[in-house]
């Protein structure tokens, strides 16, 4: 069935809807004038909702990655102490992107598929009294496992550090409470829980993550990704020109078409569909002979890995399913690429059908193994 389009199950980018296909394709509209400012701080207002803030939310033109090199960069000098929690891929991707600011990092290590031990955090602030920050992953992509971010905030908090949290695989399906929480800065991205296509990196900005932007002005990291700059044109020029540079409007009006979705499906209802989707994909698993990797308490609502039997690398799985049923999902990273698949149940128009085709399809793999 050439012709027939592939289905997305990958941990994004993800499929769209069909109101945020349509916002994508309007006609370009500009980035300033009474009735853009009005969308625009509507836009922001229910990001607000979803990383459950009252600090600041900023849409920056950029992947998911630029809203974290924006938190570190913004709010850190570099010489200074961050401790790093790296537990697969994107922890550390996470450490790379802090030394990249010129940052000192002192890395808090567990084995990918586990999550980091607030135990070993709590040592590292110890060993480290100077650390100013901490920064960890909350839906670490690679393994499909999450941090405990509210323990690591207290931590955090008792050591008086601010607290960096990348959400950018989490939010908008796990759920999230950034103020709750003891988060001071917050990065995600479009193209992921979001719905909406890659593009956007929305960055949250707390009480103290200001404190610490503003309390010395020179980062020398930059000037296009630093939130001081962001919130200037934001206070001084938000009448009729909120940002400081041009921004992709139509990304936007894609990416609210999406948002207003997420809020008539109401966000607690929406993150109990994606629940219910993981648990249907685990018991599927278990049925086909590919457990989960993580156990059942490691449930992560929008992505969900299966172990590949034993003797069959997770890339002929990855090959089947896209080239027999035209299902795309993902293989391991790192030390796991051929030991795990992983699909990606974070879009809002996957359904419980989809999944329903990917078990039959894992199982139909297996039958041919025999
Ligand atoms: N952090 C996590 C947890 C991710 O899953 C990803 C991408 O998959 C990134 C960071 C990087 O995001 P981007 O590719 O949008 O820059």
């Amino acid at each position: 069935m050439p012709n027939k389009p592939e289905k997305l199950l990958i941990p994004g980018p993800v499929e769209v809807s069909q109101a945020v296909l349509q916002a994508m394709g309007s006609q370009v509209r500009p980035h300033y004038g009474d009735e853009w400012t009005a969308f625009y701080k509507e836009t922001q207002g229910i990001l607000k909702k979803v990383f459950n803030t009252e600090g600041e939310v900023y849409i920056i033109p950029g992947s998911g990655t630029l809203a974290i090199d924006a938190c570190l960069g913004s709010a850190l000098s570099t010489g200074e102490k961050i401790i790093v929690g790296a537990n697969g891929f994107f922890g550390d991707r996470l450490v790379w992107i802090a030394e990249g600011n010129g940052l000192q990092v002192v890395k808090v290590e567990a084995e990918w598929g586990k999550p980091i031990l607030v135990d070993d955090v709590e040592k590292a602030f110890a060993q480290n009294p100077d650390a100013k920050a901490l920064a960890v992953v909350h839906l670490e992509t690679s393994t499909t496992v999450q941090n405990p971010i509210e323990k690591l905030g207290q931590i955090a908090n008792k050591h008086s550090a601010l607290f960096m949290v990348d959400a950018v695989s989490s939010l908008g399906g796990v759920p999230f409470a950034m103020d709750e929480w003891g988060i001071d800065l917050c990065a995600s991205a479009s193209q992921k829980c979001l719905g909406a296509p890659p593009g956007l990196a929305p960055c949250a900005v707390g009480k103290k993550g200001w404190e610490a932007i503003d309390r010395n002005p020179k980062k020398a990291h930059g000037w296009y990704a630093d939130l001081k700059i962001w919130r200037k044109y934001q206070t001084e020029w938000g009448d009729w020109h909120p940002s400081p540079v041009t921004m992709p409007t139509n990304n936007i009006y894609a990416l609210r078409a999406s948002l207003d979705e997420l809020l008539k499906e109401g966000i607690p209802s929406r993150l109990e569909r994606y629940r219910k989707l993981a648990l249907q994909l685990r018991t599927g698993l278990r049925k086909v002979g590919m457990p989960p990797f993580t156990p059942d308490d490691q449930l992560s609502p929008v992505l969900t890995a299966g172990v590949a039997p034993e003797g069959v690398s997770s890339l002929r799985i990855v090959d089947y399913l896209q080239k027999e049923y035209r299902l795309k999902i993902s293989s391991g990273l790192g030390v796991l690429k051929e030991k795990i698949f992983r699909v990606g149940h974070m879009s809002p128009v996957t359904t419980e059908a989809d999944i329903d085709i990917v078990i039959e399809a894992l199982g139909k793999f297996q039958g041919l193994q025999k």
